[in-house]
């Protein structure tokens, strides 16, 4: 048991397990707002790590629609039902962590999916809230809305998979935060699968172990960033090290997107996990709900998010997401252009802020033809 203070609700809990904070800690941030729910991260992803036998129905990456899609079924809704009244003062949470709601000599308050609850990964695809009237036009937030919600293990700074397993077979690299099974160790009890309440553990029928997303961690180890990622078609994407807000790092992209700007926020910061994706918020939806989904923070980070035209640093942070394949250890913006370096130092991308725009002559006369579209 450690006694420890979560930035993300603003006060110390109790974490039942020991805490050692790793070296660094891999994070990421998703702009909600630029997804397309192509699809194109799940199937990279799928074609990477679960291609196998008894992987068939895992993705550890999924996009869902909110607000009725779910992978597995009701996810979230069951766990927010299981952990009781959530309130806040502030920046203080108020209510119950998973962990503090525990009971039966539990880690946490949870449940294990029926294998049928896997079966439909994108039930509630592109439905949205409600009917849309005759008439209606668009508004923000919108009273008729959804978004997509990408949705990757979020390598917690106090994971509840970790802390729920009897083999201790579960770890948190020490080098990099990255949260990873022993499958020699694992036995399959499903103790992880039962506390992790994003349900991004899964169980592998065939080999009757558990196994989960690894971050690609290979790649990271080569100063690349995972697959779903560098594939993602919206460029909605960025990895990279987060440090706690007193220590954070304005060069560091992710740093300078949750701790200076406060843009990207974490999912469900009341279950107490410190988790390490962070989202910014999508800027059409009513906050009530993403309130629920993302803390008090929410109106804060879109109206931050709607003044990025006049930001050139938040700008050029979010112009980075998706440039490259490499991982960009830090960030500058000079004269206009949005800059990348590695951990090195050298270089490694630079991104206009604005798009240059090229008017060429209607006729062409080198192929004696005339062009439609001119800029
Ligand atoms: S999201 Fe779930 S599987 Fe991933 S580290 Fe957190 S508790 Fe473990
Ligand atoms: S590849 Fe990018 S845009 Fe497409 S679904 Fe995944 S996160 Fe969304």
């Amino acid at each position: 048991m450690a006694r420890v203070f979560n930035w993300q609700i603003n006060r110390e809990m109790d974490y039942p397990y020991e805490h050692a904070p790793p070296a660094k800690q891999f994070a990421a941030v998703f702009d909600i707002n630029k997804c397309i729910a192509c699809q194109t991260c799940t199937m990279a992803c799928k074609n990477t790590w679960t291609a196998g036998r008894g992987q068939e129905y895992m993705l550890f990456n999924n996009v869902e629609t909110k607000p009725y899609g779910f992978y597995p079924i009701g996810w979230d809704v069951n766990v927010l039902k299981m952990l009781g009244p959530q309130s806040w003062r502030g920046p203080t949470y108020t209510g119950k962590t998973i962990f503090e709601a525990a009971t039966d000599g539990r880690v946490s308050v949870g449940y294990v999916p029926d294998s049928q609850d896997w079966a439909t990964p994108n039930i509630g695809e592109d439905e949205s809230s409600g009917a849309i009237d005759g008439g209606a036009y668009f508004t923000l937030p919108h009273p008729v809305w959804s978004f997509y919600l990408q949705r990757v293990c979020n390598h917690c700074t106090y994971p509840g998979c970790l802390a729920a397993c009897p083999r201790k077979a579960i770890y948190k690299r020490p080098e990099d935060g990255i949260v990873l099974i022993d499958q020699e160790r694992c036995r399959g009890y499903r103790e992880c699968m039962r506390s992790c309440p994003f349900k991004k553990v899964m169980y592998n029928q065939v080999t009757r172990v558990a196994e989960k997303c690894i971050a690609c961690f290979p790649r990271i180890e080569q100063g690349l960033q995972p697959y779903c990622t560098v594939t993602c078609i919206g460029r909605i994407r960025v990895n990279g090290w987060i440090h706690e807000p007193a220590k954070a790092d304005p060069e560091s992209p992710i740093d300078f997107l949750v701790h200076n700007r406060k843009v990207a926020l974490p999912l469900y910061p009341q279950f107490g996990l410190g988790v390490n994706i962070y989202y910014v918020p999508p800027i059409h939806v009513p906050p009530p709900y993403l309130n629920q989904m993302f803390g008090p923070g929410v109106q804060n980070a879109i109206d931050t998010y709607r003044r990025a035209k006049d930001d050139p640093e938040l700008l050029g942070a979010l112009l980075l997401m998706g440039a490259t394949p490499l991982w960009i250890d830090k960030f500058r913006v000079r004269d206009g252009i949005a800059m990348g370096f590695d951990a090195k130092g050298a270089e490694i991308i630079r991104v206009p802020l604005t798009e240059p725009l090229y008017t060429r002559p209607a006729f062409d006369a080198t192929r004696s033809v005339y062009r439609h579209n001119i800029t």
